[in-house]
């Protein structure tokens, strides 16, 4: 199965969302699918999960009955047979028949926490990466170039900085380095996947320098790259649940260090740290910063 499938299975699983982060999801699938406007409202999808998502979010705008259409062939496309329900569909996230130019309407990001969930549809609906073991790309692929930049303006808010092409007719907002991807998938909530494409980047990263000194070990690689993972993972467990800075001063440095240099060895740690430190007492930091992490029973 490829990254991208795997990302979107893990955004499509069940998860509870308040109703504005359902709308949100449901403006995010709508809106980045194949066409939002009054002659057509649909996506085309090889993911089961999506198409049944992207269902689901019309059914929960009243429209008149039999008004969805789903066809399975190779690909899965929904679409919304009528011209009064498509009207009904623009209509319940603020747009008009006569909107010139297709633009992200902000009135459907209620709150801080929509943008994710807002993300989350966008990215089911438009977006591939590519197999990170060969390269770092991510794109939304947007029809309309104000809608192109109206999304890249909202991921840059996210602290996310996309770039933009053109290419085929399409606007491609892109991102082309692991760690923007990384958080993208985040913020969408693809923890699981940013770990793992971390887990892949840091493998490279410690394979490559490897290779530079002619000692390829790979057991002493897949440790490494083991124990730099669940440290990094630790710190950013202790971010996301506000304890980082109740760190001793120590620790919380050490921390900062590891997180900001996921793919840095021990060597490097070291000479990082603005004081002088051991190699044990690196490591006894780190193993420390594990366990604290640990400690709690939030996830
Ligand atoms: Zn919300």
């Amino acid at each position: 199965m490829s990254f991208s499938s795997r990302v979107k299975d893990e955004l499509a699983q069940a998860r509870t969302l308040t109703p504005c982060c359902q709308k949100a999801q449901s403006y995010g699938l709508l809106l980045l699918g194949r066409d939002f406007s009054v002659s057509s409202v649909k996506i085309t999808t090889e993911h089961a999960q999506t198409a049944a998502l992207y269902k689901q979010a019309l059914a929960g705008i009243p429209l008149p009955e039999n008004s969805i259409s789903t066809v399975q062939k190779t690909n899965y496309t929904v679409s919304v047979v009528n011209e009064p329900a498509r009207r009904a569909v623009l209509e319940y996230f603020g747009h008009s028949e006569t909107d010139i130019s297709l633009r992200l309407n902000r009135a459907n990001l209620v709150n801080d926490c929509c943008f994710r969930s807002f993300l989350r549809g966008a990215f089911l609906s438009s977006a591939n990466m590519s197999e990170p073991e060969k390269s770092y790309h991510l794109e939304f692929s947007v029809s309309r170039a104000k809608l192109a930049g109206d999304i890249a303006a909202l991921l840059s808010e996210m602290d996310l900085n996309p770039k933009i092409i053109v290419r085929d007719g399409k606007h491609i907002v892109y991102f082309k380095d692991s760690a923007g991807i990384e958080d993208l998938l985040t913020a969408a909530g693809a923890q699981d996947a940013a770990l793992e494409l971390m887990r892949i980047k840091i493998v490279k990263d410690f394979i490559n320098k490897s290779k530079r000194r002619q000692n390829c070990d790979t057991a002493n690689i897949d440790k490494s790259v083991n124990a730099a993972v669940k440290q990094v993972a630790a710190v950013k467990k202790l971010m996301h649940s506000n304890r980082l800075d109740a760190l001793p001063p120590q620790l919380l440095e050490t921390a900062h260090i590891r997180v900001d240099n996921p793919y840095s060895t021990l060597e490097e740690m070291i000479r990082l740290h603005p004081a002088p430190i051991t190699r044990s007492g690196l490591s006894h930091r780190l193993k420390r910063i594990v366990e604290i992490a640990s400690e709690d029973g939030e996830t």
